[in-house]
């Protein structure tokens, strides 16, 4: 067997046999892990009201569940003693005796209302990051739009992905502009409830709801490190006044489009007055958090498979796949090293 055979065969065996391994090991482990002083972040997408919905390709179903998971989810931190917090929970000190979660929406679909049911039911906070321009214009968002179109063409989820991944070094303006040209202006208009953003009324009752805080997710998606500092500046800036001319009051938290930070970012939020932001490093929070660290919160993705087979990997911290590439990084360096 020749060398790119096997680097194949190890690629995409090795998360999976993580996920075996740990599927095992974690619940055994977890009888003697100290999971206190720690907090874990979750990232979520869209709803789904039904499985129905998803069949109806809508919306990218990456990442997105059914509102009986997401109740799954909460459960099954709640069984397992863990408090939920939102970022304003966060000014006051955390007991160090605690576990905690924190459930975050990102881009503010409208579909994020159907969680209100659930977190009334359980009586739990949850904050929603959104971005400004999709709601004041009620524009679909375009990684819907790559996915729903090209689905319809019959394009392979490979190539779907691709092509997301290669517009996300674009900036926003010339991502639209290339949606526009392959597939006419009238792609950016939703086509149901379930792509559609929310719109201003419906930000003014997910302000007043007593389980939801609001945060910024910028104007326009953007991936802040494509932008220049006055760019970057005028994204914040913006989304911010409109979040205020929606709810009355400034966010105090923000969640960096597709994750992306760096020095110039972190100290531009910094001085646009944001208390917390969030990244998507796959990483537990350890509590308390330093001053240095309350603009870079990891988070985790909330995985769309079921809770009661996953949820060992979160209290763990980690997830299969990051944990095998990351174990496959250093080996391979400590390897170069030695040569
Ligand atoms: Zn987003």
């Amino acid at each position: 067997m020749d060398s790119t055979r096997v680097k194949d065969l190890v690629n995409s065996n090795g998360p999976l046999l993580v996920e075996k391994i740990g599927g095992l090991l974690n619940p055994f482990l977890l009888n003697f892990k100290n999971e206190k002083n720690r907090l874990l972040v979750f990232y979520f997408h869209g709803l789904y009201a039904s499985e129905s919905e998803q069949k109806l390709n809508h919306i990218d179903p990456q990442n997105n569940m059914t509102v009986t998971q997401f109740e799954d989810f909460i459960k099954y931190f709640l069984i397992n003693k863990y408090r939920f917090i939102c970022p304003e929970d966060m000014n006051s000190d955390l007991d160090s005796s605690q576990k905690y979660v924190m459930i975050t929406f990102d881009d503010g679909y409208y579909n994020n209302l159907l969680s209100f049911e659930i977190l009334e039911r359980y009586k739990i906070p949850a904050v929603y990051f959104l971005t400004t321009r999709n709601i004041s214009e009620n524009s679909s968002f375009w990684w819907d739009i790559i996915f729903k179109y090209r689905s319809k063409q019959g394009s392979s989820l490979e190539n779907i992905r691709s092509e997301q991944v290669s517009l996300k070094s674009l900036k926003h303006q010339d991502i639209i502009d290339y949606i526009v040209r392959n597939f006419g202006i009238v792609s950016l208009n939703p086509w149901s409830d379930i792509d559609r953003p929310l719109n201003e009324n419906e930000v003014k009752l997910l302000a007043k709801h007593s389980y939801a805080s609001i945060g910024n997710h910028t104007h326009n998606h953007s991936i802040l490190t494509n932008y220049t500092r006055d760019e970057i500046v005028e994204e914040l800036r913006i989304s911010n006044n409109s979040l205020f001319e929606m709810i009355g009051k400034y966010p105090i938290s923000i969640a960096y489009p597709n994750g992306n930070f760096n020095d110039l970012v972190i100290s531009i939020a910094k001085e646009e007055g944001f208390q917390y932001a969030f990244t998507i490093q796959h990483e537990p929070i350890h509590l308390p958090v330093g001053n240095d660290n309350l603009l870079t919160l990891n988070r985790f993705m909330a995985s769309t498979n079921k809770i009661s087979d996953y949820g060992s990997f979160y209290r763990m911290g980690y997830i299969p796949n990051y944990l095998f590439y990351s174990l496959k990084d250093r080996l391979t360096s400590f390897i170069m090293r030695k040569k």
